[in-house]
């Protein structure tokens, strides 16, 4: 490749939409290919969109999303750098047939030593969730020290912000459930837990 094409990469490398690995009705029933397409394909794109168009010409421009994130003032570019952040590790953690239902090795091990079993990590994880007020998300993250927190986000943040590694997260921003389950928030949360892809899960423990 000569250097005129590779400077030219370079210069306009960018942020990129994460490719799924379903197809957007390999979800249903419990996310629909309607907000699939309206939530991967137009809100996660303006994202990725609005963060290109800022990033250039700023401190930020080259960085990862995970710096950004993890350094950013509030304000735009804090804003979408989450976003894409937050939908990039949320749309990969899903599978229409997951091949377990449940976490396995060191991360099955942390959950039951933090909240006594399974049953009682979705309990309390599907709590903060409901809990939620307004916009926002609740992670499963890692601290340094491999200890496991649930975390109410608001907004666009994310776990990096608090040096924490993100693990699982669901999105409560209302364009995530509306179209299929309205104002039954709870129900969308219960509903997830059937296609967590959790060797995805796992694998981010490491
Ligand atoms: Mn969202």
């Amino acid at each position: 490749m000569n250097t005129l094409l590779l400077s030219l990469i370079l210069t306009t490398m960018s942020y990129e939409m994460p490719k799924l690995p379903y197809e957007t009705n390999g979800l249903e029933p419990v996310i629909s290919q309607q907000t699939i397409e309206f939530h991967y394909g137009k809100h996660l794109q303006t994202y990725v969109t609005n963060l290109n168009n800022l990033v250039p010409g700023t401190e930020f421009e080259g960085k990862s999303l995970e710096a950004i994130v993890a350094s950013a003032p509030d304000g735009a570019i804090f804003n979408n750098a989450g976003q894409v952040l937050n939908h990039t590790l949320y749309f990969l953690q899903f599978s229409g047939k997951p091949k377990s239902h449940e976490p396995s090795g060191k991360l099955a091990e942390s959950i039951n030593k933090e909240w006594g079993s399974f049953e009682n990590f979705k309990k309390e994880f599907a709590a903060a969730a409901v809990g939620l007020f307004g916009s926002g998300w609740v992670w499963l993250s890692a601290d340094k020290s491999g200890k496991l927190h649930i975390t109410k986000e608001a907004n666009g943040s994310n776990p990096v912000r608090a040096g924490f590694k993100p693990l699982l997260g669901f999105d409560v921003w209302e364009h995530a459930y509306y179209l299929d389950y309205q104002n039954r928030r709870a129900d969308h949360i219960a509903a997830l837990w059937s296609i967590i892809d959790w060797d995805v899960v796992s694998k981010r423990v490491d």
